[in-house]
């Protein structure tokens, strides 16, 4: 089977590894369209939940991330000047740029092919730029269905439906068409 995941960031890149891990035979593929160290944002906090979660899933990749993290249990809520210590919370912290490390090298390790500044090939084919300026200015493509907030009067039928999404074209005639 073959995988294809679109971005290398630490969602891409965990899934990837854990995709790999569970069947070797798989081929899996990353593509990233930065390069491997651009990234944003100063660190990535964790509960012992989580942490629980990817323990389970990968003991590599929690041994790794679990040597570089600053841990604490305790917060403080500071209100009117006088300041609250609740304990008993578990939370441990790394920095993101750490974070992509551990996972770009444990899916080396485990054969995942990742290519860094390459636009996904099905993107490439629906005339995106191969350039950007920044992470977050991807636009999207022509013939991507969005779904959105409909801001149409909702019939009666339609306000029974609870689920409040609807699709970016809206068929619904208004009250007075
Ligand atoms: C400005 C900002 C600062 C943040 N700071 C923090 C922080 O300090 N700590 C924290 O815990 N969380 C922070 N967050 C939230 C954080 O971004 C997310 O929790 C986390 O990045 C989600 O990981 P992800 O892998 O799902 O998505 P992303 O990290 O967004 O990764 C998606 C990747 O896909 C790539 N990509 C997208 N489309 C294509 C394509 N067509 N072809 C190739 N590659 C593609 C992108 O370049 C990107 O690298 C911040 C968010 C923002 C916007």
């Amino acid at each position: 089977m073959k995988i294809a995941v679109v971005g290398g960031g630490p969602g891409g890149l965990y899934f990837a590894a854990l995709a790999k891990q569970l069947d070797p035979a798989r081929e899996v593929t990353v593509w990233e369209r930065n390069a491997a160290d651009d990234t944003f944002g100063f660190g990535v906090v964790f509960s012992d939940e989580t942490l629980g979660g990817i323990e389970n899933a990968d003991t590599v990749v929690a041994g790794r991330m679990a040597e570089q993290f600053a841990r604490w249990t305790d917060i403080d809520i500071t209100f009117r000047g006088r300041t609250h210590t609740i304990g008993g919370q578990g939370f441990a912290a790394m920095s993101r740029k750490e974070l992509l490390r551990v996972l770009q090298e444990r899916c080396r390790q485990l054969g995942v092919l990742v290519h860094f500044q390459t636009l996904a090939p099905m993107s490439r084919s629906s005339g995106e730029s191969t350039t950007w300026s920044s992470p977050r200015t991807a636009p999207t493509p022509p013939s991507a269905s969005v779904p959105r907030r409909c801001s149409r009067p909702r019939s009666t039928a339609a306000r029974r439906n609870t689920c409040g999404w609807e699709p970016t074209v809206c068929s619904r005639r208004s009250p007075s068409s």
